[in-house]
């Protein structure tokens, strides 16, 4: 068998993790398996990267963020590689470069392309372990470039992919995926499986525990993935393309900080005016998620929308700049506040779901600023400080249960 194995930040986040990482894949290896192993920088490797980056510059480049991050990655290779080599296993390491990973030219976040992996076969042929940087790739130049925060999950996708992997297991700090973060909503039940639907719409709305684009990946790809525990032996959770379990009305509840809601204030009311404000967001490539618009009044209305944290002042100048002073009044921004959301394939044929979820957060005296909702998922805005109340709340509501 051809194994893919990622471990996270924590799994190799000292030495005694190192080489408890080191003999768990020692031992796939003993039985006969080929083992490829992918892996993230030690610890909060990452962070500190960022801090000192910043405390030389407050506005480093982009590219260059880029180059200080896989070295990162390369130090948990070549550490994981020195353990093996001392329990006497042979292992050698390899960065984006040196096995060609291809990537798109978006620093910071780069989406793989192409993975070459003869070397990777060549090393296997050879009987080594495989260890292999994660979240990082090469554009057309051989920049490096790194696949957006989370995206070892990716890399370890993505090989499984272009090697026609057996298995394909992720082990992180948590023993799978849970029905809500554990360390948020302690009523969490572990998911013995989930669909890749359901995964990648939970990822995408902040259940961290896997990166959206490995889910997206691993749909298209028919890659299964194993979440599991890097610290023990527990049954993780199976993400596959349809489970066998009775399709459950909601299978999961998730959390984001990382949202902003804009308010355009006193937009004339005549047709056309959304269509011209969103067009001019979608053209300066600004990714719009809820968006609510008020009834009108005095011949004027609001429209309010979310975008990431990080979009929130340039979508302003953007319609400060860009969209004519006469058409609108004034533009509010709120950066405190969260999305929460209740995710299910079962929703859409289950109505009252979202009437239930807002049942429980009047319940527990929490202000929704603004809701949407899909066939597979509601979510709703709350003020950042009510985002684990509403976690709970929510997951109460639904009795979330595992099995
Ligand atoms: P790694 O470094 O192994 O990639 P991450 O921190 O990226 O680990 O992801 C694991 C974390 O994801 C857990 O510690 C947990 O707090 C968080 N998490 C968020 N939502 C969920 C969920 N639904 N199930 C399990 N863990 C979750
Ligand atoms: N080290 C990177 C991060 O902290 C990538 C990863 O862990 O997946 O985001
Ligand atoms: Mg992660």
């Amino acid at each position: 068998m051809l194994i893919v194995k990622k471990f996270g930040g924590t799994s190799v986040g000292d030495k005694e993790r190192i080489f408890n990482v080191a003999r768990r894949c020692i031992e796939d290896y003993k039985k006969g398996n080929d083992v490829v192993v992918v892996l993230s920088a030690m610890g909060k490797m990452t962070d500190e990267l960022i801090a000192q980056a910043k405390d030389i510059n407050p506005n480093p480049s982009k590219r260059e963020m880029d180059m200080l991050f896989t070295t990162g990655e390369q130090t948990s290779v070549a550490l994981m590689a020195m353990a093996m080599d001392y329990l006497g296993v042979p292992a050698v390491s390899l960065n984006a470069f040196q096995v060609a990973m291809h990537s798109t030219n978006k620093y910071g976040n780069a989406r793989l392309k192409r993975i070459d992996t003869e070397r990777i076969h060549h090393e296997l042929d050879q009987r080594k372990i495989v260890l292999v940087t994660g979240f990082q790739g090469i554009d057309h130049y051989n920049n490096y470039t790194t696949l957006g925060r989370g995206g070892s999950d990716t890399t370890a996708v993505a090989l499984a992919a272009a090697l026609r992997a057996d298995a394909c297991e992720i082990y992180t700090d948590v023993e799978g995926v849970y029905t809500a973060d554990p360390r948020k909503v302690k009523d969490a039940r572990k998911l013995k499986e989930i669909t890749y639907n359901e995964m990648l719409e939970l990822a995408t709305l902040g259940a961290g525990v896997l990166h959206n684009r490995c889910v997206e990946l691993a749909k298209k790809h028919g890659v299964q993935i194993v979440v599991r525990s890097s610290l023990n032996t527990a049954e993780g959770t199976i993400v596959k393309s349809a489970t066998s379990t009775e399709e459950k009305v909601a299978v999961g509840v998730a959390g984001d900080k990382d949202a902003a809601r804009i308010a355009v204030l006193g937009v004339k009311n005549e047709p056309g005016v959304a269509f011209k404000l969103f067009n001019l967001l979608a053209r300066n490539n600004i990714n719009v998620d809820i968006i609510l618009q008020s009834v009108g009044r005095d011949g004027t209305k609001d429209i309010s929308f979310t975008v990431t944290e990080d979009m929130a002042q340039e979508t302003v100048d953007v319609i400060r700049n860009n969209f004519a002073r006469s058409k609108y009044k004034d533009i509010d921004v709120q950066t405190k506040v969260a999305k929460v959301s209740i995710v299910g394939a079962g929703m859409v044929s289950h109505p009252g779901v979202a009437a239930k979820m807002f049942q429980a957060l009047y319940e527990d005296g929490i202000n929704i600023r603004m809701i949407s909702t899909s066939e597979i998922r509601v979510t709703v805005l709350v003020n950042e400080e009510d985002m684990e109340k509403a976690m709970n709340a929510a997951h109460r509501a639904f009795q979330l249960e595992a099995e």
